[in-house]
This record gives structure tokens, sequence and C-alpha cells, in this order.
């Protein structure tokens, strides 16, 4: 799979794929990382990429030229790349996109500064559009690399162990049991005594009923979902 990234700060994201999961991922030739600088596309004398807004508003736009030309650059490049803009009133990006999106070969992320994007870039541009929450960030670097990393970790081979993704929160209706490492007993601390005791169906019954506890919690909602659900099922 590979991705590029749209970015007039492409610095702010290399740092992230130095280490860990997704470096050896790259290593592996799973992953290939790409990016793509609209500033390098402009053909203002100064390089500029913003200007102020038509009509009237604060803070600068980014401007359509540097990236029309950029996007027209990635797509005679890869006619296939599917393009994901950053943008925080678009849907929000889930557990469900990532896996969706695992399956595709190219994605491009195309990140916003100041005030955001000219629109007719989007309008021209965008195969999808995704905001990581309710809230304004100063660009679209984050929102990207928080995608990124939520579909990598869906890719065959990036993780060590692919068991992990199925018990995940969020596959099912219930959040994830809680988890515990050694030693058994900390700062007075001591794990569910049933987990040392190595009968697996109960330790079970007891991950369910954990699991439970902890979507009631954190996400109501969701409990209420899952439990329509299983009654429906018998
Ligand atoms: N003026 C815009 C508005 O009010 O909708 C906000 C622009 S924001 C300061 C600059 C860029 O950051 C956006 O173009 C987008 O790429 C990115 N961004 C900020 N918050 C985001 C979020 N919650 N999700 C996705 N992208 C975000």
């Amino acid at each position: 799979m590979k991705f590029t990234f749209t970015t007039l700060f492409p610095n702010l994201i290399e740092g992230y794929f130095q280490d860990s999961i997704l470096k050896h991922a790259i290593d592996k030739e799973i992953l290939k990382i790409e990016y793509l600088n609209p500033r390098d596309f402009s053909l203002n004398k100064h390089m500029k990429v913003d200007d102020t807004a038509v009509g009237g508003g604060a803070g600068m736009v980014m401007n359509p030229q540097p990236m029309y030309d950029s996007l027209d650059f990635l797509k005679k490049q890869d006619a296939n790349a599917h393009i994901v803009f950053l943008t925080p009133v678009a849907k929000q990006f889930t557990q469900n996109d990532a896996k969706r999106l695992a399956k595709k070969s190219h994605i491009a992320f195309v990140s916003g500064r100041y005030e955001g994007i000219d629109e007719r870039v989007i309008e021209e541009y965008a195969d999808e559009v995704f905001s990581i929450g309710d809230y304004i960030l100063t660009g679209g670097e984050l929102p990207s690399l928080v995608i990124c990393d939520a579909i990598s970790r869906n890719i065959a081979g990036v993780l060590g162990n692919s068991d992990s993704l199925s018990i995940e929160s969020f596959e099912t209706k219930l959040l994830e049991a809680p988890s515990f490492s050694k030693p058994k007993d900390y700062r007075e601390n001591s794990v569910p005594s049933e987990y040392l005791k190595g009968n697996h169906s109960k330790i079970r019954s007891l991950k369910l009923a954990l699991s439970e506890c902890k979507t009631k919690f954190f996400r109501p909602e969701q409990l209420l979902k899952h439990r329509t659900r299983t009654s429906y099922e018998k």
C-alpha cells in the first residue's frame, strides 16, 4: 500500500515513520510513503500558496493553482490514487472506514492549512473527505497521520500478531475487556484472580462480563445495540 501525503509541511509527518510498527512495515516493503508539496508547484514568483478570502473574512485560504497542479501530477502518476481530503466538517472517520480503505492500493491524503483549501479543489479531486473529530486543528497533517495509522494496522503483515485485531474495541459492539500485565500484584493492586487460574472458559466469561461493564461505563449506547443484537440472534 502506498500513502502520499500532500502537505505544505512534510517535516511534520516524516518523524512518525521513523520508529516502531510503521517503520518495520516500510522496511518490509508493505508500506510506501511519499510526499507531495503544493508549494513546489506554485507558479507565483515567491512560491506563495495562499491568499486572502474572496468575499472577505479572516485568514488566508490555500489557492487553487498549486493544489490543482500537484493533484494533476499525482493523478498522472497513478490514476487509481484514492484522494482523501481532511476537513473538520466532514463525516467522522471510523474503524469500518479503516478496514475498508486498507483494501486500496494507493491513498493520497490532502492536508489543509490556514483557513482551509479553496472549495473548488475539494469539489474537483476528493474521492472522500474525513474529519477526525469536532474540534479545529491548525492543519490536516495530524488527521492524515491518524487515519494512515488506523488503516495500516488493518493491512496484512503490518502487525506482528494479527489476532489482536479481531478482539479490539469497535470490532464488535462491546469494547475490549481490560488488559493486565505482569506482575500479578503491584502496589497492593492485583489482577482479577480468575485470570490466574487457567480455566479458559471461565476467563472468557469473566472477560465478557468486564467488556459489558466497560461498555456500559464508556459507551452505554453501544451496549444497548449489543444487547438488542444478541437477543435478536437468539
Ligand atoms: N476554517 C476551517 C473551518 O472552520 O471549517 C478550519 C480550517 S483548519 C484551521 C485548517 C485545516 O486543518 C483544514 O483545512 C483541515 O485540513 C485541517 N483540520 C483541522 N481540524 C480538523 C479535523 N478535526 N479533522 C480533519 N481535518 C482537520
